[in-house]
């Protein structure tokens, strides 16, 4: 007889490495586990020790939900300018042998049905076929970038230039039209090694038996339809988002200072000001926006880093690094800003910060998990990207669903105080931001309902574990 342990289908996640890629991908095994009736394992590759923020957030799990860490990979031999892309397909393909490994204890104690992975973790899908496991991608970011991906092989034929030296737009299928130097940040240079992985990995894609997309119709609906059309060769798409970590009603963490003091201010007028778990701002950057705050005359709280000159995505591997973010802001202005505006270094809660009544705006590196977790509690946006696929978020933010503002900035990429202080005045207290926040609340409620029991993203989700379930 078959072990009741062995009926429950079990799904292996395979992470690519970041915090902005686990969460999202643990936001879909609770669904896989409590609406379906799946058990999880997270196999996740490392090139270190686990951080802090990566083990408090997979011991909170239900028990359905497992993890393991691979063994360490030694990326020493990589040359400093490795970009970040390189370093996340590297920390996979490394550890592939122990992930085989992990694969096979799978195989022999649970119903292992699909391997699930993410963004740049499609090597694992050889060990799938050999386990003879179904191969899904859930793809953390837009339909957009999604889209971008299912079409580069065609833009590099079609393209002999770097893509920011194009004269034209570029016409990502079902999207608005972007410029070059927009499209995420390993396409920049054609010649490097990331823009190699990345186009690996798309055309890995083909190969999955389905992408989930953590999107949903009522706000990407050009670039969802382009990827829901039949077409041989192409996988099914299912959008099941937005899936995001919730803020969560009964407060655990009531001594916390950042919401201590949002309970304090009156509703909806605090902006957040966050650049997510790795953005990382210049000197002088931060020296503009502190002072743009500061003449805006609005209420902040805002998630100090440490600055970094040489690249904008620092602390991606290392989030809740303590320096001493305070030192590098402007002579007084903790003095002056007091009452008014609260600074924290490194990490906020910002799930929790996002669904309190007193934040009214959010300043966001446009980090997908961000714009998700805004749109579910209604909070309108000013656009800030800093790397990875944020330009295009961005643009699509402000040039197509109009949900966010976006500072002018200078020809160096650079934000001056005055256009700080402009937009953010704009947003929290002008008729732009009123109808940006309206806007929000309209996917706000179109978010809840695609999430509901008969809405378009619980059908999908259903659809894929059906499917699943029926495996032998
Ligand atoms: N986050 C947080 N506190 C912080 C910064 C980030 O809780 O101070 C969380 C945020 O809620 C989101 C994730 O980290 O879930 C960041 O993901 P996103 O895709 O926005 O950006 P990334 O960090 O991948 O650039």
């Amino acid at each position: 007889m078959e072990e009741p342990q062995k009926k429950t289908p079990h799904v292996a996640i395979l992470p690519s490495p970041g915090m902005g890629h686990l969460i999202p991908l643990i936001e879909l095994a609770k669904r896989l586990v409590h609406h379906h009736d799946f058990s999880i394992t997270f196999v996740i590759p490392t090139d270190g020790p686990p951080t802090k923020a990566q083990k408090s957030t997979l011991d909170s799990l239900p028990t359905a939900i497992d993890y393991v860490f691979l063994p360490p990979v030694d990326l020493k031999d990589l040359p400093e300018a490795t970009k970040m892309e390189t370093f996340i397909a590297l920390t996979v393909a490394r550890s592939i042998p122990s992930f085989r490994d992990a694969m096979k204890k799978l195989v022999a104690t649970t119903r292992l049905v699909a391997l699930v992975v993410d963004l740049f973790a499609t090597d694992g899908f050889d060990v799938a076929k050999e386990f003879n496991v179904s191969p899904y991608v859930f793809y953390p970011s837009t339909a957009m970038a999604l889209s971008l991906f299912l079409y580069l092989e065609e833009l590099d034929r079609t393209v002999s230039c770097e893509y920011r030296d194009m004269t034209e737009r570029v016409r990502i299928p079902g999207c608005v039209p972007i410029h070059g130097s927009e499209l995420l940040d390993p396409l920049q240079d054609r010649k490097d090694e990331a823009y190699k992985w990345v186009r690996h990995h798309a055309k890995n894609y083909q190969l999955a038996e389905g992408i989930m997309v953590n999107s949903f119709m009522g706000l990407e609906v050009g670039a969802l339809k382009s990827l829901q059309k039949e077409e041989p060769g192409k996988p099914l798409v299912y959008p099941v988002g937005p899936l995001v970590k919730m803020g969560s009603n009964s407060r655990t963490d009531g001594d916390d200072v950042c919401l201590k003091w949002l309970d304090d201010q009156p509703h909806s007028s605090v902006l957040f000001v966050s650049f997510g778990s790795g953005g990382t701002l210049s000197f002088n950057q931060i020296t503009e926006l502190a002072y743009g705050l500061e003449m805006s005359e609005q209420r902040f709280l805002w998630v100090v880093r440490t600055p970094d000159d040489k690249a904008a995505n620092a602390t991606y591997f290392n989030v809740h690094s303590d320096g001493d973010a305070f030192d590098f802001l402007p002579n007084g202005f903790l003095e002056r800003t007091k009452g008014r505006g609260l600074v924290v270094p490194s990490w906020a809660p910002q799930a929790q910060v996002l669904s309190h009544g007193s934040t009214g705006g959010f300043l966001t590196h446009c980090g997908w998990n961000s714009v998700l977790e805004s749109i579910v509690n209604g909070v309108p946006l000013i656009a800030w990207p800093l790397y990875a696929e944020q330009k295009m978020n961005a643009a699509m933010l402000t040039e197509d669903i109009q949900l966010a503002l976006r500072p002018k900035q200078s020809e160096n990429g650079f934000f001056g105080r005055d256009e700080i202080a402009r937009v953010v005045t704009c947003l929290m207290e002008g008729e732009e931001g009123k109808s940006v926040r309206n806007r929000m609340k309209d996917l706000k409620n179109a978010a809840a309902k695609v999430l509901s029991g008969d809405g378009s993203s619980t059908k999908s989700l259903a659809e894929v574990a059906q499917k699943l379930k029926n495996k032998n």
